[in-house]
């Protein structure tokens, strides 16, 4: 770590032609921690520019800096994109281990001349930056961005280095992973991170309110409509499930987004330990799961449903119709079941 710090260091000395990308469908972390980091560089004096693979929710809007995020997937800013990444002296990837989490971004910045430097907390990752920032004990991007800032600072008191925008970008990205603070990737140095940003001024609970409950009321008629008629439980395998056809999303036009954080309803019930959610969505199924305790639901999907993701919360999808992969996950239930069962 120090070494990539020292060569950081010397690298960002000079101004840089800078891209930020993270991984498709963006959440709070995800835009957080490439707002949060683009606008330290930006202060430092380079030029960035931040590109998101997919365009992103409502409620992430009033982030600072989004106004000037490219999104590769809209046909008029693609070019844009490409041509930035073509000029650019460096690459950051943020809150992704693999290309594949880019979608058809993916190939472009492989391709890249640029050297790729790395900041993020899943699993496995691939070996294609020069520089990595990485640590899978961090709860978020966004708290690997804060610890990176300060030791590029020297250690700085948060106040003398983060404005308010930089730091509710930062705690917006550190407060979603984390379920609120409420999941088992709290630790001591979440806290101690969001104590030291929180000296900025920043208004955390304006911050909560625009992330949580900042919802057109058709998300919320759309929550009723999935608790309603599309949760299963299955007591003999703690685990609740929902599916999402195409119809449905269409029928409550639903955004990209508006499906997000719904699959933790699922733990909300008594007993269950694993949800996931099923979503049709241009030709592919889209799956989320979530879990407590022991049970890895990144195991889960990595072996199964070609993703990953973190022990507690990953992501997988399937090219099988919506009903095959559905049926595909009922039959696998049986083996996980002792798992399932032991969960404390
Ligand atoms: P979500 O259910 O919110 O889309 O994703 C939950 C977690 O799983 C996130 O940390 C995300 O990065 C990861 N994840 C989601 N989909 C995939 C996927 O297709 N592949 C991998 N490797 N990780 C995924
Ligand atoms: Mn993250």
């Amino acid at each position: 770590m120090n070494q990539t710090i020292e060569e950081l260091r010397s690298f960002l000395s000079q101004p840089q032609k800078i891209v930020i990308t993270t991984h498709r469908d963006p959440d709070a972390d995800a835009l957080g921690s490439s707002l949060g980091w683009a606008s330290y560089l930006l202060k430092k004096g380079h030029e960035v520019t931040v590109i998101s693979p997919t365009d992103y929710a409502a409620n992430l809007r009033w982030l600072s800096g989004m106004e000037h995020v490219l999104v590769y997937e809209k046909a008029s800013e693609q070019g844009k994109c490409k041509k930035k990444i073509e000029q650019a002296t460096l690459i950051c990837c943020l809150d992704f281990s693999a290309l594949s989490r880019l979608k058809d971004l993916g190939k472009v910045v492989q391709d890249a001349a640029a050297p790729k430097m790395m900041i993020d907390h899943h699993l496995e990752p691939e070996h294609f930056a020069k520089w990595m920032v990485w640590d899978t004990t961090a709860a978020a991007t966004a708290q690997l961005v804060y610890e990176l800032v300060k030791e590029m600072e020297g250690g700085l008191p948060a106040e003398q280095i983060f404005d308010i925008p930089m730091a509710e970008c930062l705690y917006a990205g550190i407060m979603t992973d984390t379920g609120s603070f409420r999941h088992g990737n709290v630790t001591p140095a979440v806290h101690l991170a969001v104590a030291d940003l929180m000296r900025t001024g920043f208004d955390s609970s304006r911050v909560h309110r625009l992330i949580y409950d900042n919802a057109p009321l058709s998300r919320l008629q759309f929550l009723g409509y999935v608790l309603c008629n599309k949760l299963t439980v299955l007591p003999e395998y703690r685990t609740a499930y929902m599916v999402l056809t195409e119809a449905e999303l269409q029928k409550f036009n639903s955004a990209s987004g508006e499906t997000e954080g719904i699959v933790n309803y699922g733990l909300q019930v008594e007993n269950v330990v694993m949800s996931a959610m099923f979503i049709e969505r241009k030709g592919e199924v889209k799956i989320s799961f979530r879990s407590v305790g022991s049970f890895s639901v990144r195991d889960l999907a990595s072996t199964h449903f070609s993703g990953g993701g973190h022990k507690n919360a990953s992501g997988g999808r399937s090219e099988q119709s919506v009903n095959e992969t559905v049926a595909r996950f009922l039959s696998i239930l049986p083996s996980y079941q002792e798992e399932l069962l032991s969960v404390d």
